[in-house]
Parts: C-alpha cells; sequence; structure tokens
C-alpha cells in the first residue's frame, strides 16, 4: 500500500495533506525518512512513525457504543443522525457500519465494526446469538406472560417467537423487566409486549452475545473492545 494512501486511510488528513507532512520530513519508516509519497509499505510489517510516534495500522475496527435515543442504526439518512456521525474522524475512515439495528428510541449495546463475516455471524438466524434488554412496560407484568415468552407468542404478522427468558424485576403499572431473546425480528421486543397487550414505554439492550454494555459509557459514548471482549466474540 502507498505510504500516502495509509496515512489518509488513518485519518491523518486528505492525500494532498499528508505529501505536505512527507515533505516536512514527519514521516519514518523503520527508522528511516521517508519524502515520497509513492512509496510502498506493508501496514502489518513496517514500522511508520509520524513526528517520532509509532502509528498502529488495523484491519479492523471494533467498537462498543452505548446508543442514545434519537440516533439512527445506519451508516447514512438524509433526515436524522447517526451512529456512525457520533464517530470521531479517525475511527470513520475505517468504514464502520452498526451490527443490526435497534429502533430509533432504544438505547444501549450497539456494536459498530467493519468486519462484515463477524457482523453476519452475529446476526445469522442460525447462531441464535442471545441478547438481553432491559425494559419499562405500560403495565403489570405477570407470572402469565413469562410462561407465554417462554412458550413463544404470536406477533402481529402471524410469526411465533422462540422461547425467551422473562424476567420481572419490578411488577407495578410501569413493571421492570429483564427480556433474553435469540433473534432478531422487526421491533421484536415492542411486538413481543403487544402481543401480550402491554406497550414498551423504554427500552435499553444490555449484552449480545457475550458482549455487555459497559455502564461507565455514558449515552452516545463508545469504546474499542477489549482484547478479553474480542478474544470471546471471534
Ligand atoms: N426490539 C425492539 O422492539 N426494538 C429494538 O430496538 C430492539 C429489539
Amino acid at each position: 500500500m502507498r505510504i500516502d494512501k495509509m496515512l489518509a486511510n488513518l485519518g491523518y488528513g486528505s492525500r494532498k495533506e499528508v505529501k505536505q507532512l512527507l515533505k516536512q520530513g514527519a514521516v519514518k519508516v523503520n527508522g528511516a525518512q521517508i519524502k515520497d509519497a509513492k512509496q510502498h509499505i506493508d501496514p502489518k510489517q513496517d514500522e511508520v512513525g509520524i513526528h517520532g510516534e509509532i502509528i498502529e495500522y488495523k484491519e479492523y475496527i471494533y467498537l462498543m457504543m452505548n446508543k442514545p435515543n434519537g440516533v439512527i442504526s445506519a451508516t447514512e439518512d438524509t433526515m436524522h443522525q447517526t451512529v456512525i456521525d457520533l464517530l470521531e474522524l479517525e475511527d470513520i475512515v475505517y468504514s464502520p457500519f452498526p451490527v443490526g439495528r435497534l429502533d430509533k428510541d432504544t438505547e444501549g449495546l450497539l456494536l459498530i465494526t467493519n468486519d462484515g463475516k463477524l457482523s453476519h455471524q452475529l446476526l445469522s438466524p442460525k447462531k441464535h446469538v442471545p441478547k438481553t434488554y432491559y425494559a419499562i412496560i405500560n403495565d403489570r407484568v405477570t407470572e402469565a406472560d413469562i410462561h407465554s415468552f417462554a412458550k413463544g407468542v404470536k406477533l402481529d404478522d402471524g410469526y411465533e417467537t422462540k422461547p425467551a427468558k422473562l424476567e420481572i424485576l419490578k411488577s407495578e403499572t410501569n413493571s421492570e423487566i429483564y427480556l433474553t431473546i435469540t433473534e432478531g425480528k422487526f421491533h421484536q421486543v415492542k411486538r413481543m409486549f403487544e402481543a401480550v397487550n402491554k406497550k414498551v414505554i423504554y427500552l435499553k439492550r444490555l449484552t449480545m452475545g457475550p458482549l455487555q454494555l459497559d455502564d461507565s459509557l455514558a449515552l452516545g459514548e463508545y469504546r474499542e473492545l477489549t482484547d478479553e471482549e474480542l478474544e470471546e466474540l471471534l
């Protein structure tokens, strides 16, 4: 890969700005100053430094976001802010996308990556990856609902859901629950509660497979996955 392309990909500026950096003598490859923008390097093998700082080139990026309400789980939208709009420029250069969708008004755990294979594995209906949600429901959630969800409920389009685990945290006029599902139908949690004549008034995803939402992330904040998280996921 050309050195100017690599540096531009990593967010060090446009090709023109990167050329400028090279001209200034700010770039070293394996300890030797490089001024030629056309110089080819191997991003995996060669050690590239800018102003004396070694930079890391990764093929893939893995980010955990605490998605806020009001933001769309997509890469682009003409009307609304997307989760990608919340990223720093240097992360956008990897062309990341959200793994699956959370509704605009759903908060919580969203994995953002450019690793298509991992995304496919996590979303494949065959893999039955469990996802746990915390929700507030506009009614008293009961033992009968636990049984209904464990058996499977019929959604508005006639689809019968797979067994899901409902835990009641608080059964009041506004109940609080955890729900773990292993599939990802459109608006699934909301439609499951509609099937038992209840309404979700707040929804937040807490887990996806082995990944757990880092509760130190404020809404809209994100961080890279740790090596341990990545190892469990891959
Ligand atoms: N189920 C829903 O209804 N909405 C979400 O955003 C995720 C799961």
